[in-house]
Parts: C-alpha cells; structure tokens; sequence
C-alpha cells in the first residue's frame, strides 16, 4: 500500500465511523438541557435548541508540492436564528463531526451571551501535520511547510465552498492551526470583505485590533474576575497559562500591562515558570525564533501537570480542550479558571472545581473578544466606515463586561455557577428569537 492510498483508507474508515456515531452528551448539550429546563421548555424545544442546522461532511483533494493529499472535514452549521452562521475554521489532527458540532452549538451560545448578532458554525479540516512530515520526508518542525499545508488545505476548503461564504450564509474566521493568512485565501475566493473576518492587516476589509481581540478581552475579564470574584488588586496577581498562540500571546501581554505577574506558561512543546514574573517581551522574541516557549533561559521549564498545579490567583487555559476534567480537577491550586480556550473544563471538572469553590469564568464570555471584534469587521465591511484599534478593544471590552455582570448577578441570585447563569442567559436570547421568527 502506498502512503497514499494508506491515510486514504484511515480517513475513510474514520469517517464512515463518525457518520454511525450517535451525538454524545457534550459539555454544551448537557448546560444547554440544564438552562432549557430551568426555563420550563418542552424536551422538543430544547431538542431543536441543541441540534445543528444543517452538517456537511466533505473530502478535498488538494495538490501539494506534487502529491495529491485528501483531507476531510466537516462544516456544523448549527443555529442561525440571530444572524449568520459564524465560526472558524479549526486545522487539526484529531477533528470530529461531533467536536466540530460542539465547537458551532457553543459559537450560537457565545454570539448570544454577549449580544453579538451572528448565529453559530464551525470547520473542522483534518489535517496531521505528524502524518504530513512522514509523506513528504520532511523533519518536524518546519514551519515554512507547515504553512503551506494549512494554507493549501484552506484554498481548497474554499474553491469548495465560495457560495456559502460569499453570500453571507457561513461567515468563517481563524481557529487553531488557522490565522488571517489562511483568511486571505477566502478573500481571493469571494473578494468580498463581508465574507470572512480575523483578514490580515491592509487587506480591504481588515479591522485594526482583531487579531488581538481575544487576548485582550480575556485580559480584561480575568482582570475584572480578580476585583469582582476575588476581591482582589490586579497589581501583583499571580496568573498562569497554557498555551501561546493567537490567544495566548496577546493575552500574556495585556496581563503584564496590568500589573499582573505570569509567572508560568506551557505549549506543546515545552513550558517556563519565573516566580518573579515572567518577561513576556523576552520570551515573544524566543518565541518568534524557536516557535515554542519551550528553553527560554528567563525562567526554569515547566510541565503541563505543572502548570495545572500551581499556587495562582487565576489559571487560564488558552490552548486545548477537555484539559481540565472530572480526575485533574482535584490537582488545580488556583482561586479561579477563566476560560481563554474553548471548552477546556469538562462538566465533570465543573462539578468538581464548584465543590472546591473555584470558579469558573467560561469561555463564552471570556473568549468572546474575537467574535465581538469580528462584529464590528463584518459591519465595517459592509459600511466600509473603519473603527480605530483603540475603538475596537473598547467595545470588547464593554460587551464581554456588561454581560459577565449579568451572569455574576444571575449566578448569585440564583445560586447558580457563573458558567450556568451565562449558558441560561444565552439560550433564553437564542429561544426567544426563534419563537419570534417561528422556527420553533
Ligand atoms: P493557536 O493554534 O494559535 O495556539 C494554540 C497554543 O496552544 C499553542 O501555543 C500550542 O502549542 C498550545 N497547545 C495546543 N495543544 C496543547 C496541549 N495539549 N498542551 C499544551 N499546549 C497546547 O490557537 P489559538 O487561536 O490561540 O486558540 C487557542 C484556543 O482558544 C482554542 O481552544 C481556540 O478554539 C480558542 N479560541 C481562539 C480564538 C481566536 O481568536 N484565535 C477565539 C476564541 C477561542
């Protein structure tokens, strides 16, 4: 069998065994079933709430560097009862139609929670970069390779789906293992600045400040978690966080201009802790050469278990899903979980940080600032009237603010987690339009 016709044969296997599979009781499914019956609605009722609209299961075959390599994926068009389906496209080995749906259910669920007038959807493209280095002879890591993967993967991604994109229907944006350069693409495809959102600087349509907006929110609200939920000074928090990508870097950045202390970071391939506080310039300079955070020389390395089990104010997870479950929940050390990443607590870790007292700042609200900025991309393309950077953050800011007040006060009055009182709020929104609009 040739490399090829071998991942051939594991993608079809695994995509034949997806397609059977039963939907399984996700994180947002069972919050979702929580708030709906809270609410008093019939089991129909939250069923439609719950559902995708529509899943389009697709293989492409692109050519690259001379091999023809398939690669399959699947686009979870979950609600778009409050305006169009918006979410963005994930690279990554281990894609799902199920993750990928859960990934759009929880877009429809942010887009709500904080007010922003875009429904859900996801991409999800399986794309091993392990198994790419292996076919092609290549040395991990190349980065100059990778990127033409990814940005391959995506032209073909959307030569397939231009229609979709320019009329407005699906409106994608970056993910992990995607960034405005992987957008650029879908702008050549429709040459509509409306259409996709996160593009790159001086591209028509690009928005100054979306490529920091999620840091810089989540900044702002593990900062506002300190005060509100901690009664504490920013000034001389302790933070750590895992991961430093899109998310993670600017948000680092931001915390340091608050005052606060990082004092342990983590990616894939290595870690770094400084007690005193690391020097988040230093290391986006290590960063840019060597791709990981991994041997800076300003702190000592630090594990991944090591990082979850450190003495801090505020633990934020900006990197992978499901890192926080049922079993490790037992080992954090931190005051408070703000939700850079998505979905990174399992509902089996909730219950168990809940029973710890640590609360959790989720991911609707806390990573929000993207979405929110990608709002203002949209309608400044379609005004072609463009906001300041300083503008943009602001209004972030403000949204993510005002309706983390609202899930605090929900959650306090209620006596329910602040990650319960943010899913009810949102689902309430989500059902209320759809009865207004008879889709349900
Ligand atoms: P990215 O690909 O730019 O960076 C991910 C970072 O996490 C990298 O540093 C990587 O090495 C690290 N990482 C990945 N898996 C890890 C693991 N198992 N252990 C330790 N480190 C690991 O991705 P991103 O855009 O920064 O996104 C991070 C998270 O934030 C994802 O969950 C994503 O869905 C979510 N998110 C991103 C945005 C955005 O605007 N980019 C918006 C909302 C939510």
């Amino acid at each position: 069998m040739t490399d090829r016709e071998q991942l051939d044969a594991e993608f079809g296997s695994e995509m034949e065994i997806v397609l059977q599979t039963k939907q399984p009781l996700t994180r947002s499914v069972q919050l979702m079933q929580r708030a709906g019956a809270k609410m008093g609605l019939k089991q129909d009722e939250i069923n439609e709430l719950i559902s995708p609209q529509q899943l389009i299961v697709f293989r492409i075959p692109c050519k690259i560097l001379g091999k023809v390599v398939n690669f399959w994926g699947c686009l979870a068009l979950h609600n778009s009862a409050r305006g169009p389906f918006k979410g963005g496209i994930r690279l990554a080995p281990d894609i799902t139609i199920w993750e990928t749906t859960e990934l759009a259910r929880l877009m429809t669920l942010k887009c709500a929670a904080c007010d922003v007038e875009f429904g859900g959807g996801k991409t999800g493209i399986r794309v091993d970069m392990a198994a790419m280095y292996k076919l092609f002879g290549r040395q991990p890591r190349d980065l100059e390779f990778e990127k033409i993967i990814s940005l391959d993967a995506v032209e073909y991604y959307s030569q397939s789906f231009r229609d979709v994109f320019s009329s407005h229907i699906y409106v994608p944006a970056p993910d992990m293992g995607t960034g405005p350069d992987e957008m650029a693409f879908i702008y050549n495809e429709t040459l509509d600045p409306a259409s996709v959102t996160g593009k790159p600087e001086g591209t028509h349509g690009w928005l100054p400040g979306r490529r920091e907006s999620t840091g810089v929110g989540c900044a702002y609200i593990a900062c506002r978690a300190m005060c509100e939920l901690l009664d504490r000074d920013p000034e001389g928090a302790t933070v750590a966080i895992q991961g430093f990508g899109n998310v993670g870097r600017p948000l680092a950045q931001s915390l340091v201009e608050e005052g606060v202390k990082v004092v342990g970071i983590t990616d894939l391939y290595g870690g770094v802790y400084n007690a005193d506080g690391l020097d988040i310039e230093g290391l986006l300079e290590h960063y840019a050469e060597h791709a990981t955070v991994g041997g800076f020389a300003g702190g000592r390395p630090l594990s991944n278990e090591e990082l979850f089990a450190l003495q801090v104010d505020v633990l934020i997870p900006a990197a992978a899903g499901d890192v926080i479950t049922e079993q490790t929940a037992h080992d954090i050390n931190a005051r408070c979980i703000v939700e850079a990443a998505n979905m990174p607590t399992t509902v089996g870790g909730m219950e168990v940080l809940k029973e710890r007292q640590i609360q959790v700042v989720p991911d609707i609200l806390a990573n929000a600032g993207g979405v929110i900025a990608s709002m203002l991309e949209y309608s400044s393309s379609l005004s072609a009237i463009k906001p300041s950077k300083e503008e943009v953050l602001a209004t972030v800011c403000k949204k993510i603010e005002e309706n983390f007040e609202l899930a605090v006060q929900m959650a306090r009055s209620e006596q329910i987690s602040i990650v319960e009182a943010a899913v009810g709020i949102a689902t309430k929104r989500v059902y209320d339009v759809m009865k207004h609009r008879r889709m349900l």
